[in-house]
């Protein structure tokens, strides 16, 4: 039971995964990311990086974001945030709190659950496709 054991290790590889999120407003899918940070470590698989995101995730270190029938992604930011989803071209951008009304201390009953947090993702349409939408239709 020695403590370099019990202790998570943040290896070389994970500090740079996480150095290079942290870097990205863009909430990148786990390929976008292996694709950027494969400049730094041109040895490094997919895998490894999934395997590191999730014990990034785990730590809460990095944030996850899923919905179904989406492939997940990922957020170097993990201060208390919310975020907007394109429902055209998928993007998702960062909501804060001070642009938000009306959401300001939600509680939730009947669980036994200590809540450390939450997330939120609105949906909608960007201002990019709402010009290539009103562009279509004046054709
Ligand atoms: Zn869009
Ligand atoms: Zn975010």
């Amino acid at each position: 039971m020695r403590e370099e054991s019990t202790k998570r290790r943040m290896t070389r590889q994970r500090r740079i995964i996480l150095e290079e999120l942290r870097m990205l407003r863009t909430h990148p899918t786990a390929e976008e990311l292996f694709q950027i940070v494969r400049k730094r470590m041109p040895r490094i698989s997919l895998g490894t990086v999934y395997r590191n995101l999730d014990v990034l995730c785990q730590s809460g270190l990095v944030l996850k974001l899923e919905s179904a029938g989406q492939q997940a992604h990922y957020d170097g930011d993990v201060s208390q945030h919310y975020h907007i989803r394109c429902r055209r071209c998928g993007k998702i951008e960062d909501v804060y709190p001070e642009e938000v009304n009306g959401i300001s201390d939600p509680t939730v009953c009947r669980r036994d659950y200590q809540i450390i947090g939450w997330s939120l993702i609105f949906e909608g349409i960007c201002p990019d496709c709402s010009e290539d939408i009103v562009a279509e239709n004046s054709n």
